[in-house]
Parts: C-alpha cells; structure tokens; sequence
C-alpha cells in the first residue's frame, strides 16, 4: 500500500488557566504511537514570533510527522481531532482558539516562507488561510480561527536546513496542577554539574534559581534543553523528581537558535514586534530610570536613532549596558516594542555584542604651577585660581585625560533567568548543527 508523510500541526490549545499545545501533542504521540504508522522526526515544537501580543507564555506550536498508508490518512485525522476536541473540553478557556492543520507530502517552499515569516513578522490571519489553500492543507479550528497561523507555521519549519536543538518536557499527573512542582534542587546541580556543557539553562548561578521548572498552573513538570535526544535523556534521569510523572516526550526545536532575529542595516527598516540586530554607535549615554531599567540609544550609518532598554530582569547585565559610552561601536539585538504615548519604538535589549571601544576623554581642572593643588575655575571661559596658594591664571587651560575602559570587546547576554525561548546562550556559539539527526533515538516518550 502507497504510504505518505502526514504532517499534524497543533496550536493555542492554551490559556493562562491551563493546558499546553504540547502536553496535548504528548497525548497524542502516546495515542499514535499505537497506530500502524511511523513517527519521521520527534514532534517538533517550533517557537514563533516573541514579541506578539496575543500569545500566551512562549508562542510555542508543534508538529507532529508521521509516515502512514495513504488509505488510512482520514482516519488517522479524525483520531487526532477526536483526542483534540477532549483535550480542548477538559483543559482550554475562552481565550484559546485551538487549532488543528493536516498536510500530506514534503513541505512546499510557500509554507516555509510562511513558517520563517511567523516567526520573525506579525502574519495577518488571512494570510495563513491563503497558504492553507495554495498548499492544499486542511485546517480545524474551535472558538476563533487563530490557533491555524501557528499550526501551519509549525508544519513549514521541518528543521531540515537550520540550527535545532532539543527540550525533553515531563508532565504532571493532573491533580497535582497548580501546585508548587517538587523536585530535588541538588538533583538539578548535580545533573547541572555532570550534562552542563550538552545541556543549557538548568539553574541560574547568579540568583541561585533552577530554571527547569515553570511556575504557572499549566500540566509542565520540567523541561530539560539541550543538544542532543541522548543527552536530555540522561540529563532527565538523574532529576529526583518527588511527584507523580505522568508523562514525557522529547521535542525538537528551533529553540536556543536565535532563528527570530533579522540583520537591519537601517533604523528605517526595524518595525514594530521584529526581532533585530542591528549594527551601530552609542549615540546618547545610559541611563537607569525608574523601575532600575537601563536605557541608551544607537544610532546607524544614516545618523537615524532608536532607543534600546536592558530591562531590570536582566540582573548583572545592566552593568555591561552602563558602561557604554558615546561613539562606542556595537550591535544590539532584540525585540522591538511598538511605540506609544509615553515612549517611542524601543529595542528590548536581548544580547550586547561591543565591537569598539570609543576613548574616554575627560576634561579636569589644571594643577597648580606653584604648589601643585588642582585648580578651580571661576567660571566658563574665566581665569583658574588656586585655593592653596592663591596663584591666578588666565593663561592655564583645563587638561585633557583619557580614562581607562573597563569594559572589553565582545558578546555579552543576560543571565539565563532572563533568556527567552529563542535566544541562543553563549554557550551553544559554534554547537549549531546544519542537518537533522540521522535517527530518533528508541525511546523518546513515555507513555
Ligand atoms: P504556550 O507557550 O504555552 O504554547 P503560547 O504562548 O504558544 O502558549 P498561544 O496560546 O499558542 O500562546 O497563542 C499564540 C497565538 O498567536 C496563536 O493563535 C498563534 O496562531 C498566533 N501567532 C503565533 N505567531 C504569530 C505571528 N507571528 N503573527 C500572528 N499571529 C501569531
């Protein structure tokens, strides 16, 4: 019998409340798995654009891929919306628009086009249904049609010809949802100690905080990030975990990639909720406003400027942004938040790369020629005298020093409690990996 890849995209399954877009995909590879089919890939969970209003924790989406008999196709369609309208009975709010997109064969160049874009871009609703219909996708939505921008981006992002790493999720037994998760800290920093260098954003050392758990009411015990199924496995069993499990799944992911930042060259062309990187020079000095935020500004080639903010989250790296000074040649990379009545558009500051110091000059008061005391000056433009001695000039001008820069050359990010899903620790520079894995490793789910 003629066999196809069947592609099943998942999204905004989620609400604050409750419920995740991968803990039903998780159920779902449990159901499937005892299907006559072959899972090609481990579930992708495709993060999308971070800076989008709308979502709800991460803009996180997944794709499931698997390799059927093309007459089972429909059936395996109804089976999956089947689990999604319970999952969706049980678990999703008002707020949520759950999605579901099935598409059959290699993915088509538009629906990639169409997966980069979301995750770097705003993607208008109608787009995706166009894309849905050039495609010759199907697309099943409940409560709002939203969910299927998502879906369908997870789809186009098989993570064939990019960087990817991968998040093994275990998930909590149900009654347990919303309280505090218990497992061992020491477990954490132990794993931490032996898998640090596979795996990344485990514990934040700075604050002393383990980052493997979230903290809201949703079904997520833990997630375990790192470069390889192997290694996220290890990593995994070494957690003494103190609660039920009721399940994982090992996803792969465009996660830790920076796959949503684009190079501009020009203020001109950053917009609203982009992610960027843009190249230039300290125009204006940081300054800490209230709340302890760190804002400073660039400017590019065209001497057009934009601010950007190193937010109080971002701990000790506010200390690095404080240093700059004018002329300093940097790039930034981060977000931008649109601009409104109090504040223009802004570059939330997600990565400092300082590729040239400019030379701080300072100007100070000439010494005294008699007794070697620092002088002062009785106004602008007006004669030095000397408080010691009493010794006056007009002649005596202020002296030009230059001030030794703390601050050196190079990449520098906020402490991990401040990363984002997207963002590519220091660590993972030179791990990218340009082609997929060769084979899924025998057990990367349970149930
Ligand atoms: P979680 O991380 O827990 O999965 P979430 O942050 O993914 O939650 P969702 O509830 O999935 O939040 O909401 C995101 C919504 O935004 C979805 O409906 C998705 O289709 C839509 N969306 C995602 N990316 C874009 C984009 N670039 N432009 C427009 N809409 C988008």
């Amino acid at each position: 019998m003629k066999k196809t890849v069947l592609h099943i995209g998942l999204d905004d399954v989620d609400s604050p409340e409750g419920g995740c877009t991968t803990h039903l995909a998780s159920i779902l590879v449990e159901k499937l798995s005892k299907e006559a089919l072959k899972f090609i890939d481990y579930p992708n969970l495709i993060r999308l654009n971070p800076n989008i209003p709308w979502k709800t924790r991460g803009n996180g989406a997944v794709a499931l891929r698997i390799l059927v008999n093309e007459n089972f196709v429909d059936r395996i369609i109804n089976n999956v919306l089947h689990v999604v309208v319970k999952y969706i009975g049980e678990f999703s709010k008002e707020k949520s628009q759950p999605s579901a997109v099935f598409f059959t064969g290699n993915i088509p160049s538009k629906l990639r086009w169409f997966s980069r874009k979301t995750v770097k871009d705003i993607v208008p609703l109608n787009l995706a249904f166009k894309v849905v219909e050039k495609v010759k996708a199907k697309a099943i939505s409940f409560n709002g049609k939203r969910g299927v921008i998502g879906a369908l981006a997870a789809i186009g992002e098989p993570l064939d010809n990019t960087d990817y790493t991968f998040e093994l999720i275990a998930y909590r037994a149900e009654e347990n949802y919303g309280k505090p998760r218990l497992i061992s800290k020491e477990s954490v920093l132990e794993m931490d100690k032996l898998f640090g260098t596979q795996t990344f954003l485990n514990v934040d050392y700075e604050i002393g905080k383990v980052l493997i758990t979230p903290h809201g009411p949703d079904p997520v015990l833990l997630g375990i990030r790192g470069e390889n199924a192997e290694i996220v496995l290890e990593a995994f069993k070494k957690i003494k975990v103190l609660e039920p499990i009721e399940r994982w799944v090992i996803f792969r992911t465009n996660q830790a990639t920076d796959m949503h930042l684009a190079e501009v060259k020009y203020v001109k062309e950053i917009k609203p909720y982009m992610s960027v990187i843009l190249k230039g020079y300290v125009y204006e000095k940081p300054k800490t406003i209230r709340g302890g935020h760190v804002v400073f500004s660039v400017s590019d080639s065209l001497e057009d400027t934009i601010s950007c903010i190193a937010y109080e989250p971002t701990g000790s790296f506010r200390n690095i942004v404080k240093q700059l000074i004018p002329g300093d040649v940097v790039k930034v990379y981060g977000g931008t938040r649109p601009p409104s009545p109090t504040h223009e558009i802004t570059i939330n500051l997600e990565k400092l790369e300082i590729l040239k110091l400019a030379e701080h000059i300072a100007y100070r008061n000439p010494k005294c020629p008699n007794c070697g005391k620092t002088m002062k000056s009785a106004g602008k433009n007006k004669e030095f005298k000397c408080t010691n001695c009493g010794f006056k000039s007009k002649t005596l001008s202020k002296i030009c020093i230059k001030i030794p820069r703390k601050l050196r050359p190079g990449l520098y990010t906020p402490p991990p409690r401040a990363f984002r899903h997207l963002m590519k620790p220091l660590q993972r520079y030179g791990k990218e990996k340009k082609t997929p894995p060769k084979n899924i490793i025998p057990k990367w789910h349970h149930p």
